[in-house]
């Protein structure tokens, strides 16, 4: 048996945009390249979304893939 010890893996981050809710108490946000609409609404409240950009680890893998792309990862 193996054991399951998380990888190290070093993913370098870079400047990504987002968009972020614009709900004040709300802090949800999507990568941009997980949005299939012009102007997104909220997953979790609904409000409009408004354009940004955060430091976020690369993707590499499953950018293309559209099967997990609207999981919101926060
Ligand atoms: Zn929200």
């Amino acid at each position: 048996m193996y054991s399951r010890k998380p990888q190290p893996v070093e993913i370098p981050e870079e400047m990504t945009d987002v968009w972020t809710c614009s709900n004040d108490g709300c802090n949800c946000w999507m990568r941009d390249n997980f949005a299939f609409q012009d102007e997104p609404a909220c997953a979790q409240c609904g409000a409009t979304m408004e354009r940004g950009s955060k430091m976020l680890p690369q993707l590499s893998n499953y950018t293309s893939d559209h099967k997990y792309g609207k999981k919101s990862i926060t």
